[in-house]
């Protein structure tokens, strides 16, 4: 090499002169466009000393641009709208439960002004954070009392700490549960200070082995409902019924996680065999908790239901304050709680109880009427509409197929992965699943409102992208 290239690449100053970066620094700031340039500049810099020939040098121009297509990405929120067509309607990954009107109305309400948050509007003095639930929930649940959390796996830690620190939780083998990598409830057990006493095996644990295990320094038993696995095949368990028995005969309180947070029987849209809290409160479980984002179709959060004086153990101690829920997610959960208190009136307005609930026929009829505009999309090949099946996702009824209906779409000059990833990357970004070289945008977790969107999406894609 005669001259050395790296002299040619142009100065910040000479960037930050473009018109299109001179409009960026006064729309965006000063700063961020001065910092991003450097980082670009950086980047040429070492693609020609690390080109194995000459390369041609981009452009002022083309420089600019980069920088403006890197600024206007880091403009884009981290967290983004999510058509879901993946047919998983609690993908935890997505956010699990997306909300009611009814309850983003009210975190408008409350996150724009200052909120009765602690305190009591008619008395004017102070009171505690959950008051605003707490009454809904001993009405849907029939507990005496309750206690709102971080998330469930919060619910089991300070259950646990609260009540068994230093002594012993019965627990069967069979259902010493992990859900989603980090909860594994020997772990959780282990955090909270709380000893584990495993009894049974895998498949068989019978109400003796629990009665046996019980000695001076137990302090209480616990039943996990088996949310994302079923054991089946040669296989016994204790029912909740048992466990209370044997509490009742040794004054120790039964810890029952039942996980999804049912608040009636499923087995009324085909779903049988997901415990709901309000029978688990009727069987006599000391202590219920459940997640606020999954069968319950509310925000994230763990609840806890039962005694008022196991409740308020576990609210005075000090992983209360640590695990605590703050004035958006109440709303949103008074809300959802309300709208539970008619079934009839939570199937319509919480869209999750809205989409499970969703004829077969209206998404087959959806189905056949998006098709061909969705294969009239140049990055589009073919789609047809075909019947097929999902799951529920999010640790609930693992084992229950639930019919769908989806438009399988080939794609045109592309891979199906290129295809799934320019969605992706759409505006609003849209999740389907690949299943034998389709894509397939499954419309259970799909609203009807989204259906445009979706045509409009596949639209946008370009070959290119
Ligand atoms: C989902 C689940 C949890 C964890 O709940 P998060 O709200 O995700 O923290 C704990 N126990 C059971 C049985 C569950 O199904």
């Amino acid at each position: 090499m005669s001259r050395n290239p790296l002299r040619n690449i142009p100065s910040v100053n000479e960037l930050l002169e473009s018109p299109p970066l001179r409009r960026l620094v006064d729309r965006i700031s000063h700063n961020v466009v001065v910092s991003t340039v450097r980082n670009v500049l950086d980047e040429v810099r070492s693609e020609v000393q690390h080109a194995a020939t000459d390369m041609t040098l981009p452009s002022v121009s083309e420089l600019a641009d980069r920088v403006a297509r890197r600024i206007s990405e880091a403009e884009l929120p981290p967290l983004r709208p999510v058509i879901n067509a993946t047919g998983i309607l609690l993908h935890t990954n997505l956010g699990r439960a997306p909300l009611a009107e009814e309850a983003l109305a009210e975190i408008s309400a409350v996150a724009r002004d200052y909120a009765s948050l602690e305190i009591d509007l008619a008395s004017g003095r102070r009171s505690r954070r959950v008051v605003a639930v707490e009454g809904l929930l001993v009405q849907l649940t029939g507990a005496e009392a309750a206690l709102v959390v971080n998330n469930n796996s919060a619910a089991t830690m300070i259950a646990l700490a609260a009540v068994a620190a230093g002594r012993e939780v019965i627990v069967s083998r069979g259902e010493l549960v992990e859900i989603g990598g980090s909860f594994r409830l020997p772990d959780v057990m282990a955090a909270s200070g709380a000893v584990l006493r495993e009894v049974g095996t895998t498949n068989k644990t019978r109400a003796s082995d629990y009665q046996a295990a019980i000695n001076e320094r137990t302090a209480a038993l616990m039943l996990v409902h088996p949310s994302n696995y079923a054991v089946v095949g040669f296989t016994e368990s204790a029912s909740l019924a048992e466990l209370v028995e044997i509490g009742r005969k040794h004054r120790l309180p039964v810890i029952h996680d039942v996980g999804s947070g049912a608040m009636f029987d499923f087995s009324q849209f085909g779903f049988p065999g997901e415990p709901a809290a309000p029978q688990s409160i009727q069987t006599g479980a000391d202590l219920v908790l459940f997640s606020g984002d999954k069968l319950l179709g509310g925000p994230q959060c763990g609840i806890l239901v039962g005694r008022r004086s196991i409740i308020e153990q576990i609210s005075k101690h000090p992983l209360a304050r640590a695990l605590r829920v703050g004035k958006l997610t109440l709303a949103a959960l008074s809300a959802t709680l309300r709208l539970h208190r008619d079934p009839e009136r939570a199937r319509r307005a919480i869209p999750l109880l809205h989409l499970l609930t969703t004829s077969v026929e209206n998404l087959e009829n959806r189905a056949k009427r998006l098709a061909p505009q969705i294969a009239a999309a140049p990055a589009v090949a073919a789609a047809e509409a075909i019947a097929s099946t999902t799951f529920f996702g999010g640790g609930s009824l693992p084992t229950q197929e639930i019919a769908t209906w989806c438009v399988a779409v080939q794609p045109n000059e592309m891979s199906v992965d290129r295809l799934a990833t320019a969605l992706r990357l759409g505006t609003p970004a849209v999740m389907g699943r690949i299943q034998q070289g389709r894509l397939l945008l499954d419309l259970r977790s799909v609203m009807p409102r989204q259906d445009q969107e979706l045509v409009a999406a596949l639209g946008g894609v370009t070959g290119g992208s």
